[in-house]
């Protein structure tokens, strides 16, 4: 892991921040011959910058990455999937095709490993779950290596033959104009063996269907879209090649009383005319449990009482949202006997409680306005 203060991935690279993909593809290949280990043995400094415009390049030659840097910087990009290198062998596994055969055969053995396919997995969990984390238990059908022949594809005690195309290499080259262009060998895909005898169990493809079970860890703070990434989970590489990864994809169900928006969190409270008018203390359940408040006399319907930290914990760790508590005064649609005839009683004072030199209340001015 890279840890620390970074650099500005424009400086490493030294670029404008509004330069396009072929410029910044073009400096990144000038830097990395430059301070390629190849070339500077043993040489921990150069090293170091490697990995650094490495890692640079990583993030501005993806539109996607690029974009998220440049609105949040380096933080933009924590949990995004987004992962610094370690070595070498995944900066060339990642874009080893930009040093071309600049570097000869011996890194090329390297680069013919292919990373395993990612998966995704739709997780539908619960609105509470979302805001307070949570773990999962999840089965997932993948490919995974034949236990049988060892992922080798052959019947057990057979082996594979070499591949008489590419004599094992597993590319065959050609030249075009100037250069030497290294492509898979069409015999045996790359894999530079032929095998002959094939295992039973997984018709010589090595790899073979099956069930797994894993645990997700559900951080709080989730929504639904949110992505967790299980690495390794994916499905099998080859030719050596690391797995791929898999991706959770969470969906959030809805709450019958809680509507979420991004971090903050409403909530509906439902009051009668009278404590909208003469005030009143209502306890509810937040998210952390009981809150109280006192609503003040006169309060309007659809007037919001913020509790500030009470709502969603943020994700990447930026404190918590707040909690809106939204009063609805609601109008009474069955009356008793008695219920009506206060209410009676109270259209008729306001019918006449005009009081003079006070400003007139609103219903006051639109009965102006009227006659
Ligand atoms: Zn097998
Ligand atoms: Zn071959």
């Amino acid at each position: 892991m890279v840890t620390g203060n970074k650099r500005d991935y424009y400086s490493v690279l030294g670029v404008d921040r509004d330069a396009d993909q072929q410029s910044i593809k073009q400096i990144y290949r000038k830097l990395a011959l430059k301070y390629h280990p190849d070339r500077n043995p043993g040489n921990k400094e150069a090293e170091d910058r490697f990995k650094e415009i490495s890692e640079a390049y990583q993030v501005l030659s993806d539109p996607a990455k690029r974009q998220k840097y440049d609105q949040f910087g380096h933080q933009g990009l924590d949990g995004s999937g987004f992962q610094p290198f370690t070595g070498f062998d995944e900066i060339f596994e990642s874009f080893g095709d930009i040093f071309g055969d600049f570097f000869g055969g011996g890194r090329r053995t390297r680069s013919r490993a292919v990373k395993g396919d990612d998966l995704r997995y739709d997780l539908v969990i619960d609105f509470m779950d979302a805001i307070k984390g949570s773990e999962r238990e999840i089965e997932i059908e993948k490919l995974a290596f034949c236990d049988t022949c060892g992922g080798s594809g052959c019947k057990p005690g057979s082996s594979p033959r070499t591949c008489p195309q590419c004599n094992g290499i597993g590319q065959v080259r050609r030249s075009q104009g100037f250069f030497m262009i290294s492509t898979p060998c069409p015999q045996c895909h790359g894999s530079g063996h032929i095998i002959s005898d094939p295992c039973t169990a997984c018709s010589g493809l090595g790899k073979v269907e099956k069930r797994k079970r894993l645990t997700v860890k559900i951080p709080p703070g989730v929504d639904s879209g949110s992505r967790i990434r299980l690495r390794g989970e994916g499905e099998p590489g080859s030719l050596g090649g690391p797995n791929g990864d898999l991706y959770i994809i969470l969906r959030v169900k809805e709450h019958a009383l809680f509507q979420r928006n991004g971090d903050d969190v409403l909530l509906e409270y439902p009051i009668t005319f009278s404590q909208a008018a003469l005030g009143t203390t209502i306890e509810f359940e937040g998210l952390d449990g009981k809150e109280s408040v006192t609503v003040p006399a006169g309060t309007q319907s659809g007037k919001d009482i913020i509790f500030k930290g009470k709502g969603v914990r943020n994700l990447r760790g930026y404190g918590s949202g707040d909690l809106y508590l939204r009063v609805i005064v609601v109008t009474p649609t069955r009356l008793s006997g008695r219920e009506k005839e206060i209410f009676e009683e109270l259209s008729q004072l306001e019918g006449t409680a005009v009081h003079p030199g006070k400003k007139k209340s609103i219903f006051e001015k639109i009965k102006d306005s009227i006659s």
